[in-house]
């Protein structure tokens, strides 16, 4: 740790709300001094959302601020404590091992942000890390959060990625970064799960009043606001994963210390994007049980709001009888409220919202067994799921001749589209909500690796492609493609 210099520039000032409301959870530390800052992307657009001047930013001391050897006035870097189930096995004491909170910011939507650090050097929560993170990572975070924020899924945000000239060791010597990360808030069920393990009654209320105050203000006027908190966070979730399911996209990690309390998806480590439909797709190298493949993120999500229960069911009910089935109420909502949302954004993506052939009552009726029938198909066929959705609204205008290609046995396809057809789906519709272009596993690491070499045209290309997903251009068609068949099964890993 050396010295910190103070912001001279007057425009850029934190507010420090999380360490002052709940120091138990903050533990004021510094970055590491980056020797050699050097911008590699920078988020214009999410710069001018939260008033910060793109120009300062890319100046040196701009670059200082980015990685957090410049602090702002009324800033105070906190690492934040917090606990976690990390598959199944419960860790009291995780925390911020490579992380900083920086402050908080205004967005122009008149919510606070969080800035925040990652690869920032150790903390007191490192452990054996070293603190630090690799511009390959931290460049894959970046692209697949803004990727999802361009496909309207709930998640933090990417302002810049900073090489820091320091050099990190892996599997070989890499590149080191900060990514400097916005976010509604960090909390997560993990600093719930903290205060809890603490055994301190008034902090875990204080946390949760901070949340309330943060998140769910209506909550507060509820006739018991931390069961109305525990309802909007399980509504919020199961809102957030049936965006992920419909966007097939797989988390990887979701241990409770990467679930938020916002409903933003947080922690881009060994995730990515379902190519064959196959319910069973684990990408994660240490997730080898499948604890975490895409078919399960719904009932693992269900399992963490659990947890989350338990963390809060002294502020429920003072009797711990009662709390119980109070808790049990919004948990068991969860299928449910997955459902309901799944089924209604499937309707989307068949652009089947409205079946004008049908009186209402009916639609459920005829609606829900196509889908089941297509989701056998896709399995069975090993189909690509982005371009297939894509692919269908071209049968939705009369030409299945593309869409049924993927198949390698086309007829019981076609017969589904004979009966789809019939309910007069909407193909505009379709297109606004099916993308041409995710963040495919062969381009992002074809990105991250050239990257890393200090080449960064194709994450440039990339991001043109995935930060406007819906919208088919010219000259990219190698975007919207699967990967080659030689590129194999792939892995990602966590913790680098
Ligand atoms: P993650 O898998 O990124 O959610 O991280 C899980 C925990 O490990 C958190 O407490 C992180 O802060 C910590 N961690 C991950 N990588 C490192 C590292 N290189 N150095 C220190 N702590 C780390
Ligand atoms: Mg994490």
């Amino acid at each position: 740790m050396e010295s910190v210099s103070v912001a001279p520039q007057p425009t850029v000032s934190l507010s420090d709300h999380f360490a002052r409301d709940l120091p138990e959870l903050a533990l004021p530390w510094k970055a590491e001094e980056a020797p050699d800052p050097q911008l590699l992307v920078l988020n214009e657009p999410l710069a001018a959302e939260l008033d910060l001047d793109p120009a300062w930013l890319r100046s040196p001391d701009g670059l200082r601020m980015l990685v957090g050897n410049l602090v702002p006035s009324g800033a105070t870097p906190v690492a934040q404590a917090y606990a976690g189930h990390q598959f199944g096995g419960f860790s009291p004491r995780l925390g911020d091992g490579r992380a900083l909170l920086l402050g908080e910011v205004p967005h122009a939507d008149g919510h606070l942000r969080d800035i925040h650090l990652k690869g920032s050097g150790r903390t007191p929560f490192a452990r054996a890390g070293d603190g630090l993170a690799a511009v390959g990572p931290m460049l894959r975070e970046y692209v697949v959060s803004e990727a999802m924020e361009a496909l309207g899924i709930p998640t933090t945000r990417s302002l810049a990625v900073v090489a820091t000239g320091q050099t990190v060791r892996r599997d070989t010597l890499l590149p080191g970064a900060v990514l400097t990360r916005v976010a509604g808030s960090h909390l997560r069920v993990g600093s719930f799960q903290y205060a809890r393990a603490m055994d301190d009654p008034a902090l875990l209320r204080r946390l949760a009043d901070h949340a309330i105050r943060r998140h769910y203000p209506d909550a507060a006027q509820a006739g018991n606001p931390y069961l109305a908190l525990f309802e909007a966070v399980v509504g919020a979730q199961a809102a957030l994963i049936a965006q992920w399911m419909l966007n097939g996209f797989i988390h990887g990690v979701m241990n409770t210390d990467n679930m938020t309390i916002s409903g933003e998806t947080i922690d881009y480590g060994p995730c990515a994007f379902l190519e064959a439909f196959e319910p069973a797709t684990v990408y994660s190298s240490i997730d080898s049980g499948g604890r975490y493949a895409y078919g399960n993120q719904p009932v693992v999500a269900q399992w963490n709001l659990a947890r989350l229960a338990e963390a809060l069911l002294p502020l429920f009910h003072e009797d711990q009888d009662q709390a119980i089935p109070l808790a049990m109420e919004p948990l068991d909502a969860f299928p449910r409220q997955y459902s309901a949302a799944w089924s209604a954004g499937m309707r989307r993506k068949l652009g089947l919202t409205r079946l004008p052939s049908l009186p209402d009552n009916l639609d459920d009726d005829v609606a829900q067994p196509l889908v089941d029938e297509l989701l056998t198909l896709l399995q069975a066929g090993g189909v690509d799921y982005t371009s297939f959705f894509r692919g269908l609204g071209g049968a939705a205008r009369g030409d299945a001749g593309v869409v049924r290609t993927l198949f390698p046995e086309p007829s019981a396809f076609d017969a589904w589209t004979e009966r789809w057809r019939l309910l007069g789906p909407d193909a505009e519709a379709m297109d606004r909500v099916n993308p041409v272009y995710i963040p495919r596993n062969h381009l992002v690491e074809e990105a991250l690796a050239a990257g890393t070499e200090g080449d960064l045209h194709p994450l440039e290309r990339l991001l043109e492609a995935v930060t406007r997903p819906y919208d088919e251009r010219p000259g990219l068609q190698r975007y919207a493609a699967p990967a080659p068949e030689d590129f194999g099964t792939y892995r990602t890993y966590c913790g680098t």
